[in-house]
């Protein structure tokens, strides 16, 4: 099969593969699409060592194409998508009670294991969820990163009528934007620094947008809240910078998400007397513990726009091109996803 192997620091390379065999328990897809994330890049660019080389990809759909002996339950020619953390089911966390992908052991799908920028990736048949025939494979590679959203949201504890600051108005930003309005959010805020992604979140539902090149969204936030703040101001970048801003822009007794992913040694620099002063909740989110089944729920309720999102769907040759456009930061690049 093909895939795409990353050796090294900017080192990706279209390759023939083995089609991984499947064993007990286990099932082989055929990728019908697979998502580059914020992670995939941390690994690209080195920013996030994992073991090379590796088949990264952890956001996909396909269609079972066989299933390993024991798997019973799943049919052939389903569409799917599939949890990417495998968990080990014998450590603490695992066997504590609320099961939780502390995991000690977590391995996961395109990170730990080969991924889904292939023809074929395989997976436990119980992390696969099956998927309405009508959604498109490129819509469907984006339940992992909802998934991953929905804990989030959990975390922060969002409430109905809650005010909401997006600090980053990229896909999970723009994710993050409609889940909060769907979720009862009174008000929601985007930061970002290109424009094209705040004109995006303001199609999406965002009801104020604050471009930060040009001013200061603490500023813009507090002097249209009343000098108040926000209740809920959830990070989406990855970004200790954007970090900063989350924490500044929320109010006295106001809780911040940080959720994106930031290089492995990314330095924070906050100023405690803030946190003192604003008795602030600051809450982070892992990965997409027991919200798989929810994620697939609300993407199928047609109630989120997914298809915006995806600037480029490319075949997975170009996929070293694609990776080389994330790397560069191009404005006209949101959601990535490639085809095999
Ligand atoms: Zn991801
Ligand atoms: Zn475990």
């Amino acid at each position: 099969m093909k895939a795409l192997v990353l050796y090294g620091v900017r080192d990706l390379r279209l390759e023939e593969a083995p089609i991984p065999r499947v064993s007990d328990g286990e099932v082989l897809i055929r990728v019908g699409s697979c998502g580059i994330c914020g992670t995939d890049l941390h690994f690209y660019r080195g920013e996030w060592r994992v073991k090379l080389p590796l088949i990264p990809g952890h956001e996909f759909s396909g269609t079972v194409e066989e299933t390993g002996p024991g798997v019973s339950w799943l049919r052939e020619d389903v569409k799917v998508v599939a949890e990417p953390n495998i968990t080990c089911g014998h450590c603490y966390h695992c066997r504590s009670k609320d099961r939780n992908f502390y995991c000690a052991n977590v391995r996961a799908v395109g990170v730990d294991v080969d991924g889904a920028f292939a023809e074929y990736v395989k997976v436990p048949a119980s992390n696969v969820y099956e998927v309405p025939s009508w959604m498109s494979y490129e819509e469907a590679a984006l339940i992992e990163p909802i998934a991953c959203c929905l804990r989030g949201l959990y975390n922060v504890r969002l409430e109905a009528g809650d005010t909401v600051a997006v600090v980053g108005a990229g896909p999970i930003g723009l994710l993050m934007i409609q889940l909060t309005k769907l979720w009862g959010a009174s008000k929601v805020y985007a930061v970002d620094l290109v424009e094209k992604r705040l004109a995006l979140a303001r199609e999406l539902g965002a009801d104020m947008v604050v471009n930060a090149s040009r001013e200061n969204p603490v500023e813009a936030i507090f002097s249209d809240s009343d000098g108040l703040g926000v209740d809920v101001a959830i990070e989406a970048v990855g970004s200790s910078k954007a970090i900063e801003t989350a924490i500044k822009v929320a109010r006295r007794g106001g809780r911040v998400l940080v959720f994106g992913v930031a290089p492995e040694n990314d330095v924070l620099q906050v100023r405690p007397f803030e946190l003192y002063e604003k008795e602030l909740a600051i809450y982070s989110s892992y990965r997409s513990p027991y919200t798989f089944q929810r994620a697939v729920r609300v993407a199928a309720s047609r109630r989120l726009a997914l298809r915006p999102i995806i600037s480029h769907v490319l075949p997975l040759g170009k996929g070293p091109d694609a990776f080389r456009m994330l790397d560069e930061r191009r404005e006209e690049a949101v959601k990535v996803v490639l085809k095999p």
